[in-house]
């Protein structure tokens, strides 16, 4: 039996390919580039340059204006970037849009610092990609396709853990800071979408460039043959998600190394930060170190929280949700806790802290007095930057649930940091999860 337009609840006069690929974009496709070619022609970008004029923008559109004068691979936006050709295909956004930036400037003005000309110290983000009007107008006044990979702003947030402390007298309402009895918070944010430095990406982790540039390019469907093609071009925006500041107390103070700075380094987990699953600690170590963060700032010190985007240990959801079952069906034990995950994606942790610290040296941090987290491999990584760290402090005892001594017990033998009981292997076998017992009543 044949199937007409109508029955698919299609009209016939409006059929999915009225809008052939002629109408937006040219005949010829530039499936990549090689030096030399006609339409290449990049506006220099120097990695490191003392001043942002000579350092020059990042260029990755291929917008009739801009695509010779392209200097870095991918595009903007992250993984947002498949919405964005998503729109344009859709017919909602057209191919050759763009962004009208009045008033979009940064909330505070961030001091230069000596990291953001360093070529080797800020490796994962463009220390300039903040206020691109500000240093690359006159491109913006040629036609060229700028954009901006970095966004300051300034926000009042309300979290409920922060509510309770106010109403318990833990913190106080000091009509800056915490402006409400509610316990709302001012908070400075800035946003970051990463843009890479290849050759500095592949020193930090030790690695060769052409290596990185070829495993980048294999294990994205070779969506990116310029990694291979355009070795002239050493700057990459990756399809990954970015991170996110907030600042408590003046924005200024950050940089100061006169001042004391709390922080808590983040990665997301969306079940346990949003939803507040009880399997890990995530959530209530986030909602302690946003505490600790308002009450340096109360103090005359810095608070900062810095969320990176990298769910389940930058192994995904979907991975993550395996081990757990893998976990609860396996008999949720602290001594398997990592096998499980290794059992699933090969490794035990994706994240690589190695690139993290380079937000601290764009905010010009210089040390961490109190560091709110347990994690040895970030504690590592920020002091190989060369920025000590004076005091860890651990989750409080009692702000962890029972569901999530499996893994904070776990990661405590494998070497996070504690001020309290360490345990042995045989101990770990003893550190059981909640099973799934009495499920069958929700289920059936
Ligand atoms: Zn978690």
């Amino acid at each position: 039996m044949t199937t007409t337009t109508e029955q698919n609840g299609l009209s016939a006069n409006k059929k999915p390919w009225t809008s052939p690929v002629s109408t937006r974009y040219a005949d010829r496709i530039i499936l990549t580039t090689y030096p030399g070619q006609s339409v290449v022609d990049p506006i220099p970008l120097k990695w490191g340059a003392s001043t942002p004029e000579e350092r020059g923008p990042v260029l990755v559109s291929r917008n009739k204006n801009t695509i010779s004068k392209r200097n870095a691979i991918g595009a903007h936006g992250g993984s947002y970037a498949i919405y964005n050709a998503l729109a344009i295909a859709a017919g909602d956004l057209p191919a050759d849009f763009r962004p009208d930036f009045l008033n979009t400037q940064p909330t505070f003005d961030f001091p230069i610092q000596s990291a953001w000309h360093d070529p080797m110290r800020i490796v994962s983000m463009d220390p300039f990609g903040h206020d691109i009007v500000k240093y690359y107008g006159k491109y913006l006044e040629q036609g060229i396709d700028v954009r901006p990979t970095i966004a300051v702003t300034r926000a009042s947030m309300r979290v409920s853990e922060i509510s309770e402390a106010v109403r318990e007298g833990r913190l106080l309402v000091d009509g800056a800071i915490v402006h409400s009895d509610q316990g709302d918070v001012r908070v400075t944010k800035v946003a970051v979408e990463p843009v890479w430095y290849l050759p500095g990406v592949a020193a930090r982790f030790g690695v060769d460039e052409a290596l990185l540039r070829r495993a980048l390019f294999e294990h994205t469907g070779g969506s990116y043959p310029e990694l291979v093609t355009r070795t002239d071009l050493n700057v990459f925006l990756p399809p990954i998600g970015g991170l996110t500041v907030y600042i408590f107390g003046p924005p200024e103070r950050v940089s100061d190394e006169n001042v004391r700075l709390a922080l808590r380094i983040h990665d997301e987990c969306n079940g346990s930060d949003v939803f507040q699953s009880d399997i890990c600690t995530c959530r209530p170590y986030l909602a302690f170190g946003i505490e600790e963060a308002i009450k340096e700032a109360q103090q005359g010190g810095s608070g900062v929280v810095i969320y990176f985007r990298k769910e389940g240990r930058a192994l995904g959801e979907v991975v993550k949700y395996l081990v757990y079952n893998s976990r609860k069906r396996g008999g949720d034990t602290a001594d398997k806790y990592f096998q499980r995950t290794e059992n699933i994606a090969g490794v035990k942790d994706m994240r690589f802290q190695a690139l993290m610290p380079d937000i601290l040296h764009w905010l010009g941090i210089k040390k961490i007095d109190r560091m709110l987290s347990m994690s040895n491999m970030k504690h590592d990584a920020i002091v190989e930057q060369g920025i000590p760290i004076h005091e860890r402090v651990p989750i409080p005892d009692h702000m962890i649930p029972t569901d999530s001594r499996v893994e904070i017990d776990a990661k405590i033998h494998a070497g996070y940091f504690t001020t309290g009981q360490t345990f042995t292997e045989e101990d770990l076998k003893n550190v059981k999860g909640r099973g799934w017992e009495c499920w069958e009543d929700v289920t059936h």
